[in-house]
């Protein structure tokens, strides 16, 4: 079965074609500007790819979409599949879902980008066979996917984990870059601020290590509230942060000192692998939309 993936980013549109391997067979990228100017690309890409000339085998069987949000992923509400209340403002109630099946006229299935991550890993990357994880991307936001006993989780709207309130560092006397609670998960540990916080790109701070300490003690905190209220079997960190790899041993060392020994799991026993990198390279937002275009399918 071939599948189309379009991971839907704030800056770029991946769209792929893969298999029920989480093969990818092809893929471009189209930038994020407007939805007048980057959907069409987006539409002719995978419109070749439903064509009636060709061979049943070579057409695509549904869609998968793993979106930047805020979005509207509850399947009964009258703007199920739009985005929502983006600071992307030309995107506002953009209807993302009922443009791509108008064009296609095949079933599309639809979710956040963090759980198309989290459903790439859980499918064919580091979480594979658990029911219980989560994917975290710091970059230019925070976000959270997560799945629990085996589904996606979407509650009343979606999880936003990156806006838990944080406990100020002792001597830290930033006072947070998100316009809506200031000292929020994201507001203190996104990119934007630490650039905001250092006078200087994230990038550009790797040999600052009173920076990654800071950053990882926040980091750590934001860990420790999910462990204790999702009890996640693990907890994968992405986003352009991460890739200072020298987070990842702080933040482990700070979340087994925060819990104190309250916790006491083979999980966090092995922390190691515990709180990880994302296996799949890059690749897990795409691989979890062939995923989602998978479910469309069969549902
Ligand atoms: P986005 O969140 O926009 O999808 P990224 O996950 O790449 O994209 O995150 C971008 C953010 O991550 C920016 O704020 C950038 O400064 C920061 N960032 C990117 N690379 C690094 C790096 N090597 N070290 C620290 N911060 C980085
Ligand atoms: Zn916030």
């Amino acid at each position: 079965m071939l599948y189309g993936a379009l991971e839907a980013g704030g800056t770029k549109m991946i769209c792929a074609v893969g298999n029920e391997d989480g093969q990818i067979l092809d893929q471009v990228s189209i930038p994020t500007s407007t939805p007048e100017e980057t959907m069409p690309a987006v539409i002719e890409y995978f419109k070749a790819k439903v064509s009636p000339e060709l061979a049943e085998e070579d057409r695509l069987s549904a869609l998968g979409i793993a979106c930047f949000g805020p979005v509207d992923v509850r399947k009964n509400s009258k703007t199920y599949g739009n985005i929502l209340y983006t600071p992307k403002i030309a995107w506002r109630n953009f209807p993302m879902v009922k443009t791509m099946k108008d064009a296609l006229n095949i079933p599309v299935g639809f979710d956040t980008d963090v759980n198309g991550s989290l459903l790439g890993e859980v499918t064919w990357g580091c979480a594979q066979g658990l029911t219980d994880a989560v994917y975290f991307t710091i970059g230019t936001g925070i976000g959270m996917g997560a799945m629990s006993g085996g589904n996606l989780i979407h509650g009343m709207l979606h999880p936003e984990a990156g806006h838990i309130a944080m406990s100020v560092i002792p001597g830290d006397e930033y006072k947070g870059h998100c316009p809506s609670h200031g000292a929020c998960f994201e507001g203190m540990a996104s990119g934007p601020a630490i650039e905001d916080r250092w006078g200087k790109k994230g990038s550009e701070l790797s040999e600052n290590p009173e920076v990654w300490e800071l950053e990882a003690k926040y980091i750590a905190q934001a860990m420790t509230a999910v462990i204790y209220m999702l009890s996640p079997q693990k907890i994968i960190l992405g986003g352009g942060v991460m890739s200072q790899s020298q987070l990842f041993p702080m933040v482990r060392k700070y979340v087994t000192e925060y819990i104190n020994g309250y916790i006491d799991t083979k999980e966090l026993r092995n922390i190691n692998s515990y709180i990880t990198p994302a296996a799949l390279n890059g690749n897990q937002g795409i691989m979890g939309a062939i995923k989602l275009a998978e479910m469309a399918a069969e549902e």
